[in-house]
């Protein structure tokens, strides 16, 4: 196989092990990563708070109206127990009497008020704890994902390292200093050559140049120094 071939599967596997090193590294910095869940849970802990407040306000909503019907009895009892003769007294407890009522039914009114908005909440909270529990599934299930493509990527890495081995010892030294040396500079070291063009730089080649490539030994564009390959 002529060297310049060799120097050109050489660039492919490294551009594969490239490859395969970005995509572990992406991968690696997406193991544990739960922002997004965090933000779900924090959001949720909020959503109880407000629920435990609102449950308070329906007990006190409650116990203000209970107080009050016990108010109302009491003066019912007074009202209607027929000790109490005294005209203006009477007409003083009916005065209390509808005082109270009027608040009892604000309070009523109050109380299914605050009975809705907790209600309201208790399902919005519970309808947000289904999703939340489906998000964290979700989150576990690409966990597990992302270990076994990491393993798989690893893998994938160590036969790549293996065959990049085997085939740098079937190359002549030289060429492999030349190619090192080159993909340090221009990360890609082989050119291909099309219709007498290098393809990196697209730049005609001269004659000679091209004559040498295509006896398949390294020679270098001019212009942009990669090792050309005429396939
Ligand atoms: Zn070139």
């Amino acid at each position: 196989m002529p060297v310049t071939k060799q120097l050109y599967e050489l660039q492919e596997i490294d551009t594969e092990i490239e490859h395969a090193h970005q995509t572990l590294d992406l991968k690696k910095g997406q193991v544990g990563k739960r922002e997004e869940l965090d933000a779900v849970q924090k959001k949720l802990a909020a959503d109880e708070k407000v629920l435990e407040e609102l449950q308070h306000k329906r007990r006190e909503a409650e116990s203000e109206l209970d107080d009050t019907s016990s108010k109302i009895k009491a003066v019912e009892e007074q009202l209607y127990g027929g000790k109490i003769n005294n005209p203006k007294e009477l007409g003083n407890l009916q005065h209390e009497m509808n005082t109270l009522k009027g608040f009892s039914d604000e309070q009523e009114t109050k109380a299914l008020e605050a009975i809705e908005s907790m209600e309201a909440a208790e399902n919005a909270l519970a309808a947000a704890n289904e999703d939340f529990k489906k998000l964290e599934a979700e989150w576990q299930q690409q966990q597990k994902q992302l270990k076994s493509d990491i393993e798989s990527l690893n893998k994938t890495i160590d036969e790549l390292t293996e065959n990049r081995k085997l085939l740098v010892s079937q190359i002549d030294t030289t060429a492999v200093d030349l190619y090192e040396k080159v993909r340090k500079q221009k990360k890609q070291a082989v050119a291909r050559v099309e219709q007498g063009i290098c393809r990196a730089c697209r730049i005609s080649l001269s004659a000679s140049v091209l004559q040498k490539a295509r006896g398949g030994q390294p020679v270098q564009c001019g212009t942009c120094g990669r090792i050309l390959f005429i396939s």
